[in-house]
């Protein structure tokens, strides 16, 4: 079955008592058990029923299935947040003394988790170059718990190889765990690549119109003891369980991610290339365009698209503040893989915390507007776009 039948059609893994056709929510935090075996059973995992929703709800199970079906991993758990899925999975392979693998190339609060919060607790950051293999091979020792990626790094759309990656890591018996959210696994295999854990913030593509909050650990069983942890430890001491409400919006999402995904990778890819024309834009930077330097890597691992998001380049820091400001179409804000296209500088935004040499040694420049495409017309997009770039239109904002 295709995939985009199969994010439809999953069954609920227990029918509805009334055959609802969308999962119902189940806004409840308390089962109640025939007798008390079966309660023992239940709490015990000799059975598989929900009995507290911190760490099981059949709306949120329902997705956690879906996503499964849709990936062949082992198991799937559905967190609060993109954030709360990172946080949950390294603590469930950290420990004091362990190092982390990675690099400075990293969303801003994964890295500021890695290189701040973990450290406080003795978890030491090894931040690298992850396309320079030799760097990383040089940076794993025994107490490596992991090697940690971006597929797509953001804003840098860096991408590094991740079968080689994975034989760093694998050599050494530690995962490899990849932050997926700038492609959808329904258009990759990561797993065929080497990737232990893939991790998504479900918040951007999956929410479908930015609707919902939300993290998924898809672990594909390479590293059994993974799942008790993240599952039986982390989601059950640490409680980032994600809520019915969002898995039921997520669901929904899911369902036409798609039709939506195909949309805008589609309308990135139009925009990148015609905004190469501009003569105001000194880079468009987009792995997606066949001289991007990493277009052949990110298209043998991750097929024919290259998401939704790209960067371009001006000349200043004050041309980017004006460029936002006279936007009209496009929306000034954060987030990524809403319906509609979104704009963001994000140095002094995501990264305005970071100190100037920090950002230099992250290559986050003050010259870069990102842009999150959506599913308007492309056409009226690099409208908005033009008409933003031009010094003659004024200021609205
Ligand atoms: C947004 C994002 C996150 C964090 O996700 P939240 O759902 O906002 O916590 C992590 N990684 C990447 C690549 C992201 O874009």
């Amino acid at each position: 079955m295709q995939k985009q039948t199969i994010a439809i059609d999953t069954p609920f893994a227990r029918a509805d008592v009334y055959g609802s056709l969308a999962v119902p929510i189940y806004n409840n935090v308390a089962f109640e058990f025939q007798d008390a075996q079966v309660m023992s059973d239940a709490f015990c995992n000799r059975i598989d029923a929900p009995d507290y929703a911190r760490v099981e709800n059949p709306t949120v199970t329902n997705l956690e299935l879906r996503v499964r079906a849709l990936t062949g991993a082992a198991n799937v758990t559905a967190f609060n947040s993109g954030m709360a899925a990172i946080s949950n999975a390294l603590l469930a392979v950290a420990a004091q003394g362990k190092n982390i693998v990675t690099s400075r190339h990293l969303f801003g609060n994964t890295l500021s988790l890695i290189a701040g919060t973990l450290l406080r607790f003795g978890i030491k950051p090894r931040l690298r170059d992850l396309t320079d293999i030799a760097a990383v091979e040089a940076a794993v020792d025994d107490d490596t718990c992991c090697i940690y990626l971006e597929i797509v790094t953001n804003p840098q759309l860096e991408v590094a190889d991740l079968r080689a990656l994975a034989e760093v890591a694998h050599r050494r018996g530690v995962p490899l765990i990849a932050d997926s959210t700038i492609i959808p696994f329904t258009e990759t295999d990561l797993k065929s690549l080497g990737v232990d854990i893939e991790i998504v913030s479900s918040t951007k593509y999956i929410s479908g119109g930015a609707t919902s909050l939300g993290g998924l650990v898809i672990d594909y069983g390479t590293f059994p003891e993974f799942n008790k942890r993240v599952k039986y430890e982390m989601l059950f001491n640490l409680g980032a369980y994600m809520t019915p409400q969002a898995a039921y919006m997520q669901t929904l999402g899911l369902e036409t991610l798609d039709v939506r995904y195909h949309r805008q990778a589609f309308n990135a890819a139009w925009l990148a290339d015609a905004l190469r024309d501009e003569s105001r834009i000194r880079r468009v930077n987009y792995v997606g365009l066949a001289d991007n330097p990493f277009h052949v890597l990110a298209k043998r691992q991750f097929g024919e698209t290259a998401g939704a998001m790209l960067t371009i380049d001006l000349d200043s820091k004050e041309q980017c503040f004006a460029f936002l400001n006279r936007l009209r179409l496009v929306h000034r804000a954060t987030n990524l893989f809403d319906n509609r296209t979104l704009a963001i500088h994000p140095a002094s935004t995501i990264f305005g915390n970071f100190a100037p040499n920090e950002l230099a040694r992250m290559d986050v420049r003050q010259t870069t507007i990102r842009l999150s495409v959506g599913l308007e017309a492309p056409e009226d997009i690099l409208a908005d776009i033009r008409q933003a770039l031009d010094p003659s239109t004024r200021e609205e904002a």
